[in-house]
């Protein structure tokens, strides 16, 4: 039985995992019912998706800081990284321009706002959600000092305090040091190339528990709030659904079939894993390591380019998340009755692109920020947070599907500025097999 169990691909597992969570869930929810089955799935199922979720964490920075430093030595041209990440933030930022054009695209179209009764907000939602938006408040700075604090004053606190940017910064300083340094850092050198690959190794066993904790997540998620999800926000969650699924297919199909002439299937197919693990986290940085190994294992990109570039865009890319802000603007003003005109449109279209660039990735991280989108249109702060606390509730089904787009949109970018570079291997990308189970 269990030797059947591992034969199948982890990606296999990953979605029985995910398919029997769900059963699982709704049996809480409806079969047991009432109080029980959702404290059920409260108290004895969700730790083992939290524990999931913190062991992926776990290797996020060791993982980045790692690779990146060795990536970096591997690379051995420094001015080959200047280039590298011009393209890749062009990039990412292009595709987010498309994201949030197609997102007030399809709110316009699909309507979600037009005759909702938002004022049903439950006062315990407001407040709860009057709570996150100081925290929000109190966290966003300015545009210029995030900037400056990209260079960290003290990069073990950046480590941590597991600050990404800071991370990635410091690891490629560093790189280029070793690589400036030459023979007399042999060892360092080869220190950092052997532990990006311990660090690789340990993604492999832990992703084997990956099965177990999308199954917790799901059973959760689904146990605890049952298809209320999908009934109360139905035009919404279709709107954005209908979107990312367009602009998987379109923006990254025409990246990766047009641009690169890739097939499309392998793509997804190499993305298997990680979109799954993406779906049930709802967090693009814990769902890195997995991503990173996705992206070199099955679609052929050299460590070097995926262990830069992915990173960077768990962090400033975020299509999905540009798409639903987008659609929540449209969403806002349909349910107000506001109409918007063609300048709101645009500063709808660049803050909500700005937003996703700020936005961390973790589990409903944007719809904090929505008020600052909502802003631009005249939403008085009291409406925001009537309109924000009416999603609340319900914002998990749509925050696992902007992170499955989150997530494969740095993956298209990423095959992109490899094959470019010339860091890329089609074979791999054209074969079938999936490479990543084996520990
Ligand atoms: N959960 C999303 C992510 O991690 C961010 C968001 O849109 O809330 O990618």
């Amino acid at each position: 039985m269990w030797s059947k169990w591992m034969s199948y691909p982890l990606w296999g597992r990953v979605l029985i995992g995910l398919v029997l969570g769900l059963l699982a869930g709704l049996v809480l929810h409806y079969g047991i019912g009432g109080e029980t089955g959702p404290v059920i799935a409260e108290t004895w199922i969700k730790p083992f998706g939290d524990a999931f979720v913190r062991l992926i964490q776990m290797l996020v920075i060791p993982l980045i800081f790692a690779t990146i430093v060795a990536g970096v030595i591997a690379m051995g041209d420094p001015k080959k990284l200047g280039s590298l990440g011009g393209k890749a933030v062009s990039l990412y930022f292009l595709t987010t321009i498309f994201a949030v054009s197609l997102g007030m695209l399809i709110g316009n179209l699909i309507k979600p706002g037009a005759g909702v009764d938002y004022s049903s907000a439950s006062g315990d939602a407001q407040s709860d959600v009057l709570q996150k938006l100081e925290n929000a408040a109190q966290k966003s700075r300015s545009f210029k000092d995030q900037l400056l604090e990209i260079i960290p004053t003290n990069p073990m606190e950046a480590l941590s305090t597991a600050n990404v940017l800071s991370v990635i910064f410091f690891a490629v300083m560093l790189g280029i040091g070793i690589l400036a340094a030459g023979e007399k850092a042999k060892s360092v050198s080869r220190f950092f190339e052997e532990a990006s690959v311990v660090v690789q190794k340990l993604t492999m066993i832990v992703m084997e528990t990956a099965p177990i904790g999308v199954f917790a997540l799901m059973a959760w998620v689904m146990g605890t709030q049952g298809m209320g999800l999908v009934i109360n926000l139905s035009k919404l969650a279709l709107a954005l659904y209908l979107a990312c699924i367009l602009h998987m297919l379109f923006v990254y199909g025409g990246l990766v079939r047009i641009v690169m002439g890739l097939p499309l299937k392998r793509f997804y197919g190499g993305m298997l894993d990680a979109m799954g693990v993406a779906f049930s986290t709802s967090s693009s940085n814990a769902t890195l390591p997995v991503t990173i190994a996705c992206v070199e294992k099955n679609l052929g990109v050299k460590p070097s380019v995926a262990s830069s570039v992915l990173p960077l865009g768990a962090t400033i890319n975020m299509d999905g998340t540009a798409i639903y802000l987008g659609i929540v603007a449209t969403f806002a003003a349909q349910a107000l009755g506001i109409e918007l005109t063609m300048a709101n449109f645009f500063m709808i279209g660049f803050t909500a692109a700005m937003a996703s660039i700020g936005t961390a990735g973790i589990p409903s991280a944007s719809l904090f920020l929505a008020s600052t989108v909502l802003a631009v249109f005249g939403v008085t702060e009291a409406q925001a947070l009537l309109i924000i606390a009416f999603i609340f509730p319900f914002d998990r089904l749509l925050d696992m599907m902007r992170t499955v787009t989150n997530i494969c949109g740095d993956a298209a970018v990423t095959t992109f500025v490899a094959k470019s570079q010339g860091d890329f291997d089609e074979e791999i990308f054209r074969s079938e097999a999936t490479r990543i189970t084996n520990v």
